[in-house]
């Protein structure tokens, strides 16, 4: 279902008026975690200020260690719901449990299903049944057909509201948290018809190559690109080394817009 053989034409998602997918690149960038009221009203503020109308936020975390911070839960997807409605954005936050599939919808405008959970088979086959978007992340190491029938659980399940988005995979290079394989995103666009996108902070793990690295994916055909953002990354209970503070998202967002890439 998801084969470019099966719809030569792209599917475009349509998020209250955002398209992905069409003829125009979307930005996505938010906290790596939901924290408080505070923590993601200032995010959303720079967010305006900077003309992302798409904001990310975990509520539900996947984190490596069981003793590292899990998230708010449900208590989060209110508070992304609480904001969103405030500065007038769209939210994606990833769900991890099946039961969860369904509540989503009433916080949230897309459902991100983590690299983690890419072959998590029942919680795709659950998203297929979602009444709203998904965003599946290629899993950790997956190849890019596994990758594509992971997509294709969703699809088959019935929703074909659906994204893929790169996240960097892992490779022997120890130099960046992952390798961001940007070969995925022509290839991903000629074999599907659905929107691609590229997270430049979970497939670099390094401020300092993401302008670059989103310029790469706007310049292969990316329809999207998503980046962490946090009022005071140091303090920030997931991901503190790689997200950026606000002055660095307004610098990267000015970078992205002189480029000339970001259509
Ligand atoms: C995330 O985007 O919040 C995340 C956990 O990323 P990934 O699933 O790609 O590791
Ligand atoms: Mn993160």
């Amino acid at each position: 279902l998801v084969s470019r053989k099966n719809q030569p034409e792209n599917t475009i998602i349509d998020l209250k008026g955002i398209t992905i997918g069409g003829p125009t690149q979307v930005m996505v960038a938010g906290p790596c975690s939901v924290e408080s009221y505070d923590q993601l009203r200032t995010v959303a503020a720079a967010l305006k200020e900077a003309g992302v109308k798409v904001m990310r936020g975990g509520a539900f975390k996947p984190r490596t260690s069981p003793y590292d911070f899990q998230g708010l839960g449900i208590e989060g997807l209110k508070m992304l719901k609480e904001v969103a409605n405030e500065f007038g954005l769209v939210t994606i936050s990833e769900i991890v449990h099946p039961a969860h599939i369904e509540l989503a919808a009433d916080y949230i405008d897309v459902i991100q299903i983590g690299a983690r959970n890419m072959q998590n088979f029942e919680l795709l086959k659950e998203a297929g049944q979602a009444k709203i978007p998904v965003l599946l992340k290629r899993g950790i190491a997956a190849t890019l057909e596994e990758f594509v029938h992971a997509a294709e659980y969703i699809a088959v399940s019935g929703n074909s509201n659906l994204m893929l988005i790169e996240r960097g995979i892992r490779t022997y290079e120890k130099w960046t948290r992952n390798t961001l394989d940007i070969s995925a995103v022509p290839i991903l666009k000629q074999e599907t018809h659905l929107p691609v996108m590229v997270d430049v902070t979970h497939s670099t793990g390094r401020k300092d190559i993401m302008l670059p690295c989103a310029k790469a994916a706007l310049a292969a055909g990316a329809d999207g690109v998503m980046l962490e953002v946090h009022p005071d990354p140091q303090t920030a209970l997931s991901d503190a080394a790689q997200q950026l503070d606000i002055p660095q998202f307004m610098a990267f967002m000015n970078g992205v817009r002189e480029s000339g890439l970001l259509k």
